[in-house]
């Protein structure tokens, strides 16, 4: 079968009739959404649970309004409809873990008795850090409440620690709302503010370079300039979609930054599905400092990074660096490294994202992405599956991607759209943002086979009454 197009008009009549189903089976999300407008901005409590149903219209087609959960356990979610989803976005990961696993409700209920904040140590958060230390190549921890905040305090720890004001990221990264990392290239290769970057305090490129990911020769001529504290950097892109470093990309990571002695920053937070030691334990890289958060206490708010033994020996040893590690303002924060959170984090690391879990998510990852890639043969489309342990995503791309930019431009959010529809309406929950599916320790083959035969049906209505003159492309481009 030869590579197929996309008939337009076909995907517009599908996804309609996907919305209609879709308001029609979920009166009570509809009403709640109704109930929300005047209480919560944008109708939601957090601006990107709009992202599901698309709350904007796409293509022509109306926006629609996010299902509202009632509860979720293991890798499951049932919506206040008393529709039981299969769940592969898992809380965009901060779910890894499977929803309340039940290790983790007993140590959360026994740090429930015991008081949960009192900004004072724990025995527990030495275990978590060490649970930390076993996975991570880094040894010294500091806990934050999110994975934003982690790299927000490295990349101020990396200013403090070279004397040098910028940082270096790669094109179409996201490490959450820290400001300098919300740039991008223009057309000509300028740095600029992210499209819908929200109220940047100063122009980006004040602060931030930015290459492309996987180009040595843009990353060895931006830090020659001689003025990057840090280059924070995803082992592999996941945010554009999953982007893979080629072959040698960290090894010349790791020499260009030591040259230039600029610090690197892993930020481990999405590519902890690689394996139980992340990426950077799968392919042995040594950061100086290693950012991570969402998974790692199974939904309770945290975040931590990690300096090198060497690194963190450098601050302490420093007087005025030294001294910021009890007077220092800029990092820290009154509920961060907290009882509950620190028993959270210890009984996550060490009794649910154990290495039999990962090896499971991995196993599944793949049954994941070779059953995409049987239906993506069968209709000849030109899209590629990349993995990544246990989360993997189809792209409207016909190969590889090389970075950020070439899956940017493959972007084609009414196909995405309408395949999210077709999924939600039949009982599987996807990302929000692309086409991506995260396994956890109790996901299982019959889900992941629901989802093939889910995508395969989704993919052969919109061939089944295919005009003969297709107008476009399958996906991107147009
Ligand atoms: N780092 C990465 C790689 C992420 O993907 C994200 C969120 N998607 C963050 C950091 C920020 O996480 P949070 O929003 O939980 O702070």
């Amino acid at each position: 079968m030869s590579a197929v197009a996309i008939d337009r008009d076909r995907l517009a009549e599908l996804t309609a009739d996907e919305l209609e189903s879709f308001r029609e089976r979920n009166p009570a999300s509809r009403a709640l959404s109704a109930r929300a407008q005047p209480l919560l901005l944008g109708g939601v409590p957090m601006n990107w649970m709009n992202k599901w149903a698309s709350a904007h219209p796409i293509a022509g087609a109306p926006g629609a309004f996010p299902i509202f959960a009632r509860r979720a356990q293991g890798a499951r979610v049932t919506d206040v409809d008393g529709h039981d989803y299969i769940d592969f976005c898992l809380g965009d990961s901060g779910a890894m873990t499977g929803h309340s696993p039940p290790q983790v409700k007993a140590a959360l209920r026994s740090a429930l008795a015991d008081g949960l904040t009192y900004m004072l140590p724990t025995a527990a958060s030495i275990e978590a850090a060490d649970a930390l230390s076993e996975r991570f190549a880094v040894e010294r921890w500091q806990f934050t409440v999110s994975a934003t905040d982690a790299n927000r305090f490295a990349i101020r720890l990396a200013r403090a620690i070279t004397g040098r004001s910028k940082i270096l990221v790669f094109n179409h990264c996201y490490h959450g709302t820290v400001d300098e990392t919300l740039a991008t290239l223009d057309g000509e290769g300028n740095v600029v503010a992210r499209p819908f970057n929200l109220g940047p305090p100063v122009p980006v490129a004040q602060t931030t370079r930015v290459v492309e990911f996987n180009d040595i020769a843009a990353l060895q001529r931006e830090l020659a300039c001689g003025d990057v504290a840090c280059v924070l950097a995803e082992p592999a892109l996941t945010n554009v979609g999953i982007v893979l470093p080629a072959d040698g990309f960290h090894d010349a990571l790791r020499a260009l930054t030591r040259e230039h002695q600029t610090l690197l920053i892993l930020d481990e937070t999405h590519t902890l599905s690689a394996s139980w030691s992340g990426f950077c334990g799968l392919h042995g890289l040594s950061p100086d400092i290693l950012t991570v958060g969402k998974a790692i206490a199974s939904g309770i708010p945290a975040g931590a990074y990690g300096l090198s033994s060497e690194l963190a020996s450098r601050v302490e040893r420093d007087g005025s660096l030294g001294a910021t590690l009890t007077e220092g303002i800029g990092s820290g924060g009154t509920l961060a490294g907290n009882a509950l959170t620190a028993a959270a984090i210890k009984v996550t690391l060490r009794e649910v994202l154990t290495p039999a879990a990962h090896r499971h998510m991995l196993s599944l990852g793949e049954r994941w992405a070779l059953g995409v890639r049987e239906v993506i043969a069968r209709f000849a489309l030109p899209w590629h599956v990349t993995q990544l342990g246990g989360r993997a995503e189809y792209h409207f791309h016909p190969r590889r991607p090389a970075n950020g930019s070439e899956l940017a431009a493959a972007g084609d959010e009414a196909l995405e759209r309408y395949l999210r529809l077709s999924m939600i309406n039949r009982g599987i929950l996807t990302t929000p943002f692309h086409n991506m599916a995260l396994m956890c320790p109790l996901t299982t083959a019959e889900d992941v086979d629901r989802h093939t035969a889910a995508l395969d049906q989704a993919i052969a209505q919109l061939f089944s009454a295919a005009s003969p003159n297709a107008r476009v492309d399958a996906g991107g481009h147009q």
